[in-house]
């Protein structure tokens, strides 16, 4: 199976094509089809998913997998939510965004710290497919006071996760691909996809 990976988030890419290691899926990045970015409008994460994959498969003429994800936090009311990649503003970096997040949080405690990544996966076989299959996984953290960790990207140095006592950025690849939102929507997708019609 050929697929278009409708991101160009190069953490994002290198975690779904881990995941997929021992898949009889290939996931192609949209920029090998020289796909246009599209701007997501929608409000909610699985609407902003579904633009992209339905962008990535009209321009490559391909099935498209696509992944919109982001961290809600409780003490700012679930932001940044589906705004988390520009939280510091347009087209800022993730170091930009996490210390956006950590001057916002100053001085709350552990326990009014509470966060959670969220990521909704989808597939559409083609771009007109009017029952594209939808998955979500949720990765429950807190969000701590500096960042700690070189590993993974955007918001993982400063997401704690208790079971492992370290931040995300701390934890091996494997291991938060065993555990995070994404290892758990994209695991569910792939099994849905096994389940369709050939
Ligand atoms: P999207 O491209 O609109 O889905 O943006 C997702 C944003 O959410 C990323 O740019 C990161 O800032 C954040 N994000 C999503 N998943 C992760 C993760 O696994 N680790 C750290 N940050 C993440």
């Amino acid at each position: 199976m050929k697929i278009v990976l409708a991101s160009n988030n190069a953490g994002k890419v290198r975690e779904i094509d881990q995941i997929l290691t021992d898949q009889d899926i290939q996931v192609l990045p949209q920029s090998s089809f020289h796909v246009t970015e599209i701007e997501e409008t929608g409000l909610t994460f699985v609407e902003n998913a579904i633009l992209k994959a339905r962008n990535a498969a009209a321009q490559s003429g391909l099935s498209a997998i696509a992944d919109d994800s982001g961290l809600e936090v409780d003490a700012l009311n679930g932001a940044p939510g589906i705004y988390s990649a520009r939280f510091a503003g347009p087209g800022v970096s993730d170091e930009a965004n996490l210390q956006k997040m950590l001057t916002d949080l100053k001085g709350f405690p552990t326990d009014q710290r509470s966060a959670r990544f969220q990521c909704l996966m989808v597939y559409l076989r083609h771009a007109d497919d009017p029952t594209p299959i939808i998955c979500q996984g949720t990765w429950e953290g807190i969000i701590t006071t500096e960042p700690r960790g070189e590993n993974g990207f955007g918001y993982d140095p400063v997401f704690y996760v208790p079971p492992h006592d370290c931040t995300a950025a701390e934890l091996t690849a494997e291991v938060k691909n065993r555990i995070s939102h994404r290892g758990q929507a994209l695991r569910c997708l792939v099994s849905a996809m096994h389940n369709l019609p050939r």
